[in-house]
Order: structure tokens, then C-alpha cells, then sequence
């Protein structure tokens, strides 16, 4: 039996299918034509595409999941070859991920019947064929379901009503920092709670209030209550050693319509709100859809260098979708770049949503905005784009929008949670309450000298303790924690300064400011470990006050840098076995850094390398164990020679080496003779039958501007010194 087509329809509407499996495939093309369609069905994406084109179906169905072929590209193949079949989207995989492939193919333009979850009620299939044909010839946007009895259409008259009444209220959804977790801010996103239908949200009233011209009123009433709010956020309570610090410079991100940007009026307000409130204007971000952009520039463009110029942030909402060119964002003074939900949510299951999430990143990143990826709805994501190096996280996995009396609770537990993360983290390092290590002296050595300031520390935020790692100019190896500046600095992701702490009011009746060691200048980087965690800082202080000067800035976090490379290096093995210095990988790995370290600093290296001559001999005559001996006797040697606070390792089986910088690199030919008459010492004291050491000990200084590599360095240009010692 054939259900015949309403009137209106094509006599027989045709349907394509491509599903890579067969039976799925074949049971809807078999129901397809029990319901008076011509079905066809291919599992191979070029014979869809062919059929397509010559066979012009009425409709398309497709599965999303398919091995050969992303079923988000074929929608981005239908999308770009101007398709007019309708399109029901099929698949197995969790319904969210259907939904955003539901979203991005609507913003491709392609008209979506609807969406099919696998496996399929018959029912559920039968109803979807017939809304397939139900509009076909009759334009194609689909009236409301019948049999769905609705209440009556919501006007704007009812969104006028419900702003008076004061129904519209905000939630606010957190946003973190992908590197570390820390939380920067806050979208506020709006709610309609309507008496009767309860909670409508703001895809439904939006758009009812663009057209009833009443969003310029909701804009406004949404920024009044948001600034509030945000004015009201605890800053400077702690709670059970949980600092509040991040919400005291939270972001407020506000959604503004696209006919709001012209209206000059409304954002005088907003922004006289924000200044009666006492909010800066850098905490705000104003988003804007991507569409809104683009339709008309040069007006727009005003409008936002005007915002832009009073100091509000801009950012490009949605980004992705479909609208924008990059053309225009270069133009448009944007500060920010959301990467749509779509393709984010989809990051795991598609290959080209990550694809599209890291250019838009990468686009970020090359136009010098912050980028933020909304959507992030699991670890696995989070993770990924923080290898993007995406800037920002927003998503269910983090927070779902949050009530305004959720947030402060939300925030403490999730807080208390990193904390302890943070505490577990620090503690497998395993370097609380070790001896001082010269490849960390090095460094705060080298910020000794290059800020010229009495104390630098690597300082380890511990429990209740701040432990120096390595110190200069400091005599204890640890101080409280609730009074130390370095706590403050691990709160937050950046660099914090305080010029001088008898000016500032959160530090000018600290201990350590008005008694000993009478600290007036404090910076510190934080110093942060592989998986977020902010275990400590590189510090440096002074006596005096000082200002710190961006370029100041940035030296300390490349030297930091090099400590949170050194932190993660202490958890492999880096040692050579006979020697106990550092092994090979170990070393070219730390020297490289430290020349790198020298060329930006503009700082000599000097390079003592000690060639053991004689090992092969050994080795063949006196067997290997008398070989490995004499390579530790001479790395011995260089060790109690030297300045043991150089970089030295096993440079090769036969050679041990030493890279000195900072202000210890110098004399280089007096240490060497120095060694020299030490290994002929040692040569001399031993007895008759053993083994001498036969060594050539050569040194080498390179200038900053000279773009050699190490190896380069010990070949002969350089050395400047060459001793031969032959037994
Ligand atoms: P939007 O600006 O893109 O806001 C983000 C939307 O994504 C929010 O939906 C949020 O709840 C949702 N979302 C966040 N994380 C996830 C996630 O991990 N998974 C999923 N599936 N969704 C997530 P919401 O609150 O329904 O808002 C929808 C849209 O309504 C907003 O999209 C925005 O364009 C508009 N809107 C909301 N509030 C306002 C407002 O005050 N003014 C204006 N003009 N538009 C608003
Ligand atoms: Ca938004
Ligand atoms: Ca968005």
C-alpha cells in the first residue's frame, strides 16, 4: 500500500540517502518509498555526489558518521554547491553533537528538515519524511508542527511587559584561562522568567525584541544589572586560604544586537552606569555577532573605535559561522575572538571542526587578539585547545551559566579544588626542602645582575610556607605563606608589581614591609608547570622603590620560562650514569637554552670542554669498568675544580662540559691551567699499574652577535686556550 502525496507536492519527491551502512541505508530507502518517495541510497560520498547533481534530488539524508568521508564536510560540500534538496540529518552519535551539526548546517544555509538519532523509531522516520515533503513547493521555512497544540505566539508586547516587570533577569556563565585554569571573567547571558511558561530563553526573546524595537531597553536594563553585579563581587575577602583575587579583575562580557550598535545614547549610559559604579571600561567586553560585523562596516566602524577608544574591549562573537572575512576583521578594531560553539563542541567527533578551531586560533593569535572558545564541553577539548594555545575556555565542562548567588559558591569549590590539585602537583616535583641546584642558581643569578636588585628567589608556594628554591640575598629558606607577596603573584596568570608597597594599600602594613627585610619593590612571574598549575614564582626585590619597565616585564618572564623548563625537567632522568653530571640529551638541551638565554641578553658565553684522549685504550686493554672509572675521575675532577655552579654535562662518551655564563664566566684560561695541573696532580698520585688520564682541555668564548651553535663554538675559531696533557 502507498500513502499518496498532498496536494501541492511533487508527484513523486525523490530521496537521496548515503549511509555507509547498508541495512540502516536500506530500510529508509524501503520506508521512503512505502511513503511515496523515489528513494535511492549510495554509501559512497562521490556517488552522492554525483547522483546530486545529475538525479537532483527533493531531499537528502544523511548519516554524519562515516569512515571515508566527515559528514561535516559533505554538508560543507552541499552548502557550497548551492543545494536546494532539504536535508535530514542522521546518526549514532550523542545528540549534542547533532545539534551543533544541525547549527552549522543551518549556518551553511542549507534548509534541515531535521534530525534523525540512530537507531530509528519507524515512526520517528515516517514523521520525518512526511515534514520532508510537507513544504516542498511552498518556499521553504516549515510553519509549527501540527498536533504540537502551542500557547499563543509570544509577542513583543509580552517582552515590553515582561521588562517592566522586571522578568528578565541575568545568569552569569565564568570563563577560564586554557594555560592555567584561572578564572577571567564572566558572559552575562539573559533569562526571561515568564509567570506561566517559565524560564524562556534568549533565543526565543532576542529576536522578539529586535523586532518589537525594545533591545536597545533590554540591553541596557541587561548592562544596569550586570554592572551591579559585578561591582558588588567580593574582591578582597579570602575564604579558608582562597584568595577572591581572580574576581576583583574579572571580565563582564555583555551580548550587544546588532541595532544596538548605532545607538550612541545607549552606550553613553552604559558607560555612565560603569563609571558611577567604579568599573573600568577595560573589564568589559562588548560581543558582537559575526554577522553584525560585517553588515555595515564603515558605519559600524565608528561606533566601535569610539568604544574601543573610551576602553572597552570588543570581541567577535560566534566566529566561524559563516559571515566574516578576515579582510574586515583587520579592519574592525576588535579585541577578542570567540570561535563558535559548533565547532568546538564537535572537536572530538570531527576532524574539521578542529581543524577550523586551530585556524581560528592561529587567526587569533596573528591579528594579536585573544581568542576564547565557547562550548567546551569536556576535558579532552580543554586540553586540545590549550595546545592550540587558545586563549580562553567557556563551557558546560567548566560552568553551565551560573545564578547570581551561585557564582561565589562555585567559585570557592572550584578554587578549593585547584588548590589542592596545585598542593599534589608542587609535592611530586619533589623539590621542597632539597639542597640548592646551580641550574636554578644560574638563573636568579643572571636576574641579579640583570635588574640590579639585592634578593631574587625562586620561591615554591607550599601549604603554608613559601619555600626558596634558589635564593640571592636572602638568609632564610622559607617564610609564612599568608604574608608573602608570592602569594598574591600565584593567584593570577600575569606578572604582578608592586612599585612600591609603602604606597600600596593591600601591602603597606605587611611584616616584611615594615620590619625586615623592609621590601618596597616587589615583581613577580608566576611559574607554572606542564598541567596548569601555578606551583611558584621567579621574584625579584628591592629596598627601594622602583618601576618596572615593559621590557623589565618581559626579561623576567623569559627567564621564567627557563625555570618552568627546568621544573619539568627535574621529574626525568637527566643523569649520566658514570659521572652523575647531566647526559647528553640533558645537556645540549640546557645549553642550548643558556646560549640562547646569553644572545638575548647580550652576554658572553665561555665553553671549557675536556676531551678524555685515552678512553678507547682503556677500555680495550684494562676492560670497560677501568674506562667508565677514568671518565668519573676526570668529570670529578672538572667538578671540584671549577665553578660548580656552571652548566656541566657529558657532552659526549669522551668528553665533559662546561658553559659558563653570568658573572662566573670569567678567567676561563686561568681555570683551565688551574685543571690542568690538577689532572697532572691526580696523574701523578696514581699507582704504577693504573691508567693515566690523557686529555686535551680546550676553551672557547662567544660573543652575543655571533649566531654559532655550540658545536660551532668548541671547533677551532673560537678556542682561545689548548692544553694537551699526554702521560
Ligand atoms: P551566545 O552569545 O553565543 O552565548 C553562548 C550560549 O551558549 C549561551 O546560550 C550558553 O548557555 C551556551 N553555552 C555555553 N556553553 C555551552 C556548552 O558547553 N554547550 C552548549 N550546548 N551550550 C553552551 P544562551 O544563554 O541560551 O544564549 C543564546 C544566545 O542568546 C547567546 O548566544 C546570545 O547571542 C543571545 N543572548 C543572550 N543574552 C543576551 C543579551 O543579554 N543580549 C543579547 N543581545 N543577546 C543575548
Ligand atoms: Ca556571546
Ligand atoms: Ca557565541
Amino acid at each position: 500500500m502507498r500513502t499518496s502525496m498532498p496536494p501541492g507536492i511533487p508527484e513523486q519527491p525523490r530521496l537521496l540517502i548515503l549511509d555507509d551502512e547498508n541495512p540502516t541505508g536500506e530500510t529508509l530507502q524501503r520506508m521512503a518509498e512505502h511513503n511515496g518517495f523515489d528513494a535511492r541510497h549510495v554509501t559512497r560520498p562521490d556517488a552522492f555526489f554525483s547522483l546530486l547533481a545529475s538525479w537532483t534530488p527533493d531531499v537528502v539524508a544523511l548519516d554524519l558518521v562515516m569512515p571515508d568521508m566527515d559528514g561535516v564536510d559533505v554538508i560543507r560540500s552541499l552548502a557550497q554547491r548551492g543545494t536546494a534538496a532539504r536535508l535530514i540529518i542522521i546518526s549514532g552519535v550523542g545528540s549534542r553533537v547533532l545539534d551543533a551539526a544541525e547549527r552549522s548546517a543551518r549556518a551553511h544555509g542549507l534548509d534541515i528538515v531535521g534530525v534523525l538519532p540512530k537507531p530509528f523509531a519507524l515512526t520517528a522516520l515516517r514523521e520525518m519524511l512526511a515534514r520532508a515533503v510537507r513544504h516542498l513547493g511552498h518556499g521553504d521555512h516549515p510553519g509549527p508542527e501540527p498536533g504540537t497544540a502551542s500557547p499563543p505566539e509570544l509577542t513583543g508586547e509580552d517582552v515590553r511587559q515582561a521588562l517592566e516587570a522586571r522578568q528578565i533577569t541575568l545568569v552569569y556563565q565564568p570563563k577560564i584561562s586554557c594555560r592555567t585554569g584561572t578564572l577571567v571573567g564572566f558572559e552575562a547571558l539573559a533569562r526571561w522568567h515568564h509567570p506561566q511558561r517559565g524560564v524562556i530563553p534568549p533565543d526565543v526573546f532576542i529576536p522578539l525584541a529586535e523586532a518589537g524595537g525594545l533591545i536597545d531597553r533590554l540591553t541596557l536594563d541587561v548592562a544596569e544589572q550586570a554592572l551591579s553585579w559585578l561591582s558588588q563581587l567580593p574582591a578582597d575577602s579570602s575564604f579558608n586560604g582562597i584568595s577572591f583575587q581572580p574576581l576583583l579583575g574579572a571580565f563582564l562580557s555583555l551580548n550587544i544586537s546588532a541595532y544596538s550598535l548605532g545607538n550612541r545614547e545607549l552606550f553613553a549610559r552604559i558607560d555612565q552606569r560603569r563609571q558611577e559604579l567604579g568599573v573600568s571600561p577595560e573589564r568589559i567586553v562588548l560581543e558582537l555577532t559575526e554577522s553584525v560585523a560585517m553588515q555595515d562596516v564603515t558605519s559600524a566602524l565608528d561606533n566601535l573605535t569610539r568604544l574601543r577608544l573610551q576602553g572597552f574591549q570588543l570581541a567577535i562573537d560566534d566566529f566561524g559561522t559563516g559571515f566574516s572575512s578576515m579582510v574586515q576583521l583587520v579592519k574592525l578594531p576588535f579585541s577578542e575572538i570567540k570561535v563558535d560553539k559548533s565547532f568546538v563542541m564537535t572537536a572530538q567527533q570531527s576532524a574539521e571542526s578542529r581543524s577550523i578551531a586551530q585556524s581560528v586560533v592561529s587567526l587569533g593569535q596573528s591579528l594579536d587578539l585573544r581568542t576564547t572558545a565557547e562550548g567546551v564541553e569536556d576535558e579532552a577539548t580543554l586540553e586540545q585547545l590549550r595546545g592550540m594555545g587558545c586563549d580562553y575556555a567557556q563551557g558546560f565542562w567548566i560552568a553551565r551559566p551560573l545564578a547570581p548567588a551561585a557564582v561565589i559558591p562555585w567559585f570557592r569549590e572550584r578554587e578549593t579544588a585547584r588548590e589542592s590539585r596545585r598542593i599534589e602537583a608542587l609535592e611530586q616535583l619533589g623539590l621542597l626542602d632539597t639542597p640548592p641546584e646551580a641550574r636554578f642558581d644560574r638563573v636568579t643569578r643572571l636576574v641579579q645582575e640583570l635588574f640590579s636588585v639585592p634578593t631574587v628567589t625562586i620561591s615554591l608556594v607550599a601549604r603554608n610556607r613559601v619555600w626558596f628554591k634558589s635564593r640571592q640575598g636572602v638568609d632564610t629558606t622559607q617564610s609564612p605563606r599568608d604574608i608573602a607577596f608570592c602569594d598574591a603573584t600565584i593567584t593570577g596568570d600575569e606578572i604582578f608589581v608592586i612599585e612600591d608597597a609603602r604606597a600600596d594599600p593591600h601591602f603597606e602594613h605587611n611584616p616584611q614591609v615594615e620590619g625586615p627585610p623592609f621590601i618596597r619593590f616587589y615583581a613577580g612571574c608566576p611559574l607554572c608547570l606542564p598541567g596548569g598549575e601555578t606551583v611558584g614564582t621567579l621574584c625579584v626585590v628591592d629596598t627601594v622603590p622602583r618601576v618596572f619597565s615593559p621590557e623589565e616585564r618581559e626579561q623576567l618572564a623569559d627567564l621564567a620560562a627557563i625555570v618552568e623548563e627546568e621544573l619539568t625537567l627535574a621529574q626525568e632522568d637527566t643523569r649520566d650514569l658514570q659521572t652523575g653530571l647531566l647526559n647528553r640529551e640533558a645537556f645540549q638541551a640546557q645549553a642550548g637554552s643558556a646560549v640562547a638565554l646569553s644572545r638575548k641578553f647580550g652576554r658572553e658565553v665561555r665553553v671549557i670542554c675536556v676531551r678524555l684522549l685515552n678512553l678507547a685504550m682503556v677500555n680495550q686493554r684494562l676492560g670497560r669498568p677501568a674506562g667508565d672509572r677514568l671518565i668519573r675521575e676526570l668529570a670529578d675532577l672538572v667538578v671540584t675544580t671549577l665553578d660548580t655552579e656552571q652548566l656541566m654535562g657529558r657532552r659526549r662518551g669522551t668528553e665533559v662540559a662546561v658553559v659558563m655564563t653570568g658573572p662566573g664566566a670569567t678567567d676561563v684560561d686561568t681555570q683551565c691551567q688551574r685543571l690542568a695541573a690538577t689532572v697532572r696532580d691526580w696523574n701523578e698520585h696514581q699507582p704504577v699499574a693504573m691508567p693515566r688520564i690523557n686529555c686535551e682541555i680546550a676553551s672557547a668564548c662567544w660573543h652575543p652577535e655571533t649566531r654559532a651553535s655550540l658545536d660551532q663554538m668548541i671547533r677551532s675559531e673560537w678556542v682561545s686556550h689548548t692544553t694537551i696533557i699526554h702521560d
